[in-house]
């Protein structure tokens, strides 16, 4: 097995995977269909965890699986439903105050659950300028947005000197109160978060960063040097989780991930149920079954992390709206339909559609 010498390039290809190891040869064979519909891509901090026999928490979540082949009927393109509040491209804007705005299509990673799969990968790319501008004057002339929502993609593959120009532009929009940016780049691309990066981020409006997380292993010494960095600088950092059977579906498991966010200055905050995006029926849970590690995990963990917004995106809840589960436990049905208070929200815990 050859180890990656740091700033290796990105594993991109089935070839990669198996000169580095991380698949056989045969298993490069029956993955090839996979690899001609989803985009593959392992960066180096990823594949030496990987090499160095992280568990299946972490490959599971990276390397191709011929069940994405397979596609539930109920699973779709868009599942947490950007489309229809899309009024300009990168744009979503479905709550009042505020709004997401997608810079890139593209990742350091691509995770095989993802849910924005069809909308992301190499090809994709960025916003044209002429988009950005037409973007920016979007938000411009709804005075209502308070916080923007840097999204993606990724939004922290960008070179900093355009995340400086970006944020400069936002900086001037007076309305406008927040700027959050959800991302992977700490944990997966560590090597990004420079001085510069930082600096990119400073002026009027604070920044709050989500990092996306799914397992304890993903924090290894470089991705906590690269928090420690986000959290020398002032950034209050929050932590976001995908409920995934074969990587965190245990209370042992998120009690780890949740405590190494803590013990990192990262506050857990969201916890999505598995979106209904193509071939990934093998990573979602029955709704019951996620409700019930979230139960499971008052003993256990620290009430700080007990805080936790467990969101489920509209398709979901479209099929589970009806279901005895979903109205006992939910505090707030997707859409906004009544407030029906149970046994979830005695620990924190509010159902709302996913934005993001
Ligand atoms: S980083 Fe986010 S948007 Fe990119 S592939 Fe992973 S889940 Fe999807």
């Amino acid at each position: 097995m050859t180890a990656l010498p740091r700033l290796a390039p990105t594993l991109r290809s089935l070839s990669d995977l198996t000169d580095h190891g991380l698949i056989s040869a045969a298993e490069a064979e029956a993955l090839a269909p996979v690899a001609e519909r989803y985009a593959i891509a392992v960066t180096p901090v990823i594949a030496e965890a990987l090499q160095g026999g992280a568990s299946s928490g972490l490959s599971n979540q990276f390397l191709p699986d011929s069940r994405e082949l397979i596609t539930h009927p109920d699973e779709r393109d868009d599942p947490i439903g950007d489309a229809p509040h899309s009024p300009v491209p990168g744009i979503v804007h479905r709550y009042a105050d505020r709004a997401l705005l997608k810079l890139v299509s593209v990742c350091a990673v691509y995770c095989r659950f993802c849910f924005r799969r069809e909308m992301v990968g190499p090809g994709k790319e960025a916003l044209s300028p002429d988009e950005l501008d037409a973007a920016l004057a979007y938000i411009e002339a709804h005075p209502a947005l308070w916080e923007i929502i840097l999204t993606g993609g990724d939004p922290l593959v960008v070179a900093p000197r355009r995340l400086h120009e970006l944020k400069t532009r936002l900086n001037a929009i007076a309305h406008l109160g927040a700027l959050r940016i959800h991302t992977r780049v700490p944990v997966v691309a560590p090597e990004r978060i420079t001085a510069e990066l930082v600096a990119a981020l400073a002026g009027r409006l604070p920044v709050h960063i989500l990092i996306h997380a799914n397992h304890a292993e993903e924090f290894g010494p470089d991705a906590r040097r690269a928090v420690a960095r986000l959290v020398e600088a002032g950034i209050p950092l929050f932590g976001q989780s995908v409920l995934l059977r074969g990587v965190n579906d245990s209370v042992p498991a998120l009690t780890d991930l949740f405590r190494t966010m803590l013990s990192l200055r990262i506050k857990p905050h969201y916890l999505h149920h598995g979106d209904l995006a193509p071939g990934t029926t093998h990573f979602r849970l029955p709704l019951a079954e996620g409700m019930a590690l979230v139960r499971a995990l008052r003993g256990p963990l620290s009430g700080l992390a007990l805080r936790l917004i467990c969101s489920i995106s509209p398709a979901v809840s479209e099929k589970c709206r009806f279901r005895r589960i979903s109205l006992r436990l939910t505090g707030r049905a997707a859409g906004g339909s009544p407030i029906r208070r149970g046994s979830a929200t005695d620990i924190g815990t509010l159902l709302k559609p996913r934005i993001d």
